[in-house]
């Protein structure tokens, strides 16, 4: 293929705007996918990607149109995976900007023009929707004069009805430009996604940047300086399909017997070993989890499953990692790490669904560093293991810039939010009359809590969150523990700030209250700091049997009563003599 010949594009867009549904039209129209095969949304591959209707890992697929060969790589469109959005919008020359004509500029759509323009794409944009009734293309016409684009430039589409799809393949063709690449050169091709099969390993997604690749090669990942030889390459139809050769310009996929997606990282670059390329590509990052918490089964018994389930999981997803933890209070379990609040859900649902496991998952947190009096500094993201407060120097925890897009009315709400949960006013502007950004400085564990429900709810639903790490800074935290009938109960301890010490701790002992459930005996609940109880509640002993309100008589009604009890039991933990259900481990998160 000559790289005149060939067109690489992604499609951006704020959640809900129609990019999947626009993708899936554009397919359609080219007959990349046929009527019968066509299944709606063919990008989002995985079920829960579809229930979701959100994208978790980049695709790919090749479209021939007009003689052109036109790849359209779909990212992720979540904050939890940005780094993996900027490598695939590395892998293209040109974007289209989708924006719904009713709802007009977003905060994603913001975030998206300035990673696009940060990778030089070429931008079409495209507003979407025109059929709704709602649609006003001539007020996102005067916004995007207002943000920098050329509303000229607009295409109107509604991809509900498949108008004008022409009309955007062809200025798929007509504006964005061809790969500047060298079929000569040295291999340089980048890894966008990878992927793990169990029969064909490794499945390397590539943009071969300069240089051709083939079966039998020998290639070299250039972070790790491990090699292999490729037993395949090939384009996605969508479905894989080899091919000879694949070259500069190109879009598609090497095999090569990689048994760890470790070992084939996203943003990683691909050169041959006989004649590897002088540098990588830029841009490489080894991304880290954010958020940890603690899996633990609810059946002891279940370890076994729930670590190879772990293992199984991590095989497809590099930025997730777990280690064997222990907790007094819930046995034996794993810390885990994710990208964000995100990741961490689709993790424990796909648990869940795909291995049948009940878990008890502690409360997220963040990585603390802590330094000690003693000059040792410890990385820490279980609260439980703080070292005793005497021996602390200074805590430092993780900072984000955070972006909150709103109409103006609901600024004074989500300013007062920002500002419960230690947010750090940066900077207003506005997009245009009624649409404002809001920056703040904020803790990542404020936002990991129940913050961006709270924003929402706040802003009925119109503000957008977007954040990006900013670094460590010293705070000044406690570690909150809690005792459940005496005894500290280990998963339940959390990092809080000193100011709001008091309040959390008697919020927490106020809702552990309604969570766990009567016993036969009395349960206290306190909260301590440094071993200074600070708040209390108590449990009171339960009084009758709720078998007792069925008379004996009624058989069903009893065996119904009993099965609800032990479907409740499902997501108890046994601690000491108590029984705490799941909820009591996320309380920390619903704090007012
Ligand atoms: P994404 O989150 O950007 O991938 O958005 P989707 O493609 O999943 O679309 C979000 C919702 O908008 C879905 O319910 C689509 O059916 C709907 N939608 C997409 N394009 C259009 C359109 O042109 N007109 C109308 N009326 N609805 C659309
Ligand atoms: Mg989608």
């Amino acid at each position: 293929m000559q790289t005149e010949e060939i067109r690489n594009f992604c499609i951006i867009a704020h959640i809900d705007h129609g990019k999947s549904t626009l993708a899936d039209r554009m397919l359609e129209y080219t007959d990349t996918i046929t009527d019968r095969k066509m299944q709606k949304q063919v990008l989002d591959k995985m079920d829960l990607e579809r229930e979701r209707g959100i994208t978790i890992k980049a695709q790919a697929v090749t479209i021939n149109y007009r003689d052109y060969e036109l790849n359209l790589i779909d990212t992720p469109g979540h904050v939890d995976f940005a780094y993996e959005v900027s490598r695939s919008l590395a892998a293209c020359e040109g974007a289209i900007l989708v924006i719904d004509a009713a709802q007009g500029v977003e905060a994603q759509t913001m975030a998206n023009i300035y990673l696009a323009l940060e990778h030089d794409l070429e931008v079409i944009p495209v507003i979407n929707k025109i059929d709704l009734p709602a649609a006003n293309p001539d007020r996102v016409k005067e916004q995007l004069l207002e943000i920098g684009i050329d509303p000229d430039e607009a295409i109107l589409a509604s991809a509900k009805n498949g108008t004008n799809i022409d009309k955007i393949l062809d200025a798929v063709i007509e504006r964005i430009p061809a790969p500047q690449a060298g079929a000569d050169q040295p291999l340089k091709a980048l890894v966008f996604d990878s992927f793990y099969d169990s029969y064909q390993g490794v499945i390397a997604y590539v943009r071969i940047m300069e240089g051709s690749v083939k079966k039998d090669d020998n290639i070299l990942l250039m972070s790790n300086q491990k090699s292999y030889q490729v037993d395949e390459v090939g384009y996605f139809g969508p479905d894989m399909t080899p091919k000879k050769e694949l070259t500069a310009g190109e879009v598609g996929y090497i095999i090569s017997g990689i048994k760890d997606v470790r070992n084939c990282r996203v943003g990683d670059t691909i050169t041959k070993k006989e004649r590897p390329a002088a540098a990588a590509l830029p841009g490489y990052q080894k991304v880290k989890p954010m958020v940890f918490s603690g899996l633990y089964p609810t059946d002891n018994s279940d370890y076994e499953v729930l670590k190879e389930a772990l293992e199984k999981l991590q095989l497809n997803d590099a930025s997730f990692t777990f280690e064997p933890e222990t907790s007094e209070a819930l046995g034996f379990g794993f810390r885990c790490g994710f990208l964000g609040l995100l990741h961490m859900e689709v993790i424990q649902e796909r648990l869940e669904r795909e291995y049948d496991l009940d878990l008890v998952i502690t409360a997220p947190s963040v990585e603390y560093n802590i330094v000690k009096k003693n000059g040792d500094v410890l990385k820490i993201e279980n609260p439980a293991l703080f070292p005793d407060p005497a021996e602390i120097a200074e805590i430092k925890e993780p900072f984000v810039n955070a972006e909150i897009h709103l109409p103006e009315e609901y600024v004074g709400q989500a300013m007062e939010l920002c500002q419960d949960n230690r947010g750090e006013f940066a900077d207003m502007q506005y997009i245009d009359q009624d649409r404002v950004t809001l920056s703040y400085k904020m803790p990542l564990s404020e936002i990991i809590t129940d913050f961006f429900n709270q924003l929402k709810s706040r802003t009925r639903g119109y503000a957008t969150l977007d954040y990006e790490l900013k670094g460590y800074e010293k705070s000044n935290l406690v570690k909150l523990d809690i005792l459940v009938n005496g005894e500290l109960v280990d998963a339940l301890s959390t990092i809080v700030h000193d100011d709001n010490s008091y309040q959390e701790g008697n919020y927490l002992t106020r809702r552990l209250k309604e969570v766990i459930p009567r016993h036969m005996f009395k349960v206290p609940i306190q909260a301590a700091i440094g071993g200074k109880i600070i708040a209390r509640a108590n449990i009171p002993a339960m009084r009758k049997n709720v078998l007792q309100k069925c008379y004996g008589g009624d058989i069903t009604r009893k065996r119904k009563l009993l099965e609800k009890q032990k479907e409740g039991k499902k997501r108890m933990k046994q601690v000491g003599s108590v029984e705490i259900p799941q909820e009591a481990f996320m309380a920390i998160l619903e704090r007012e």
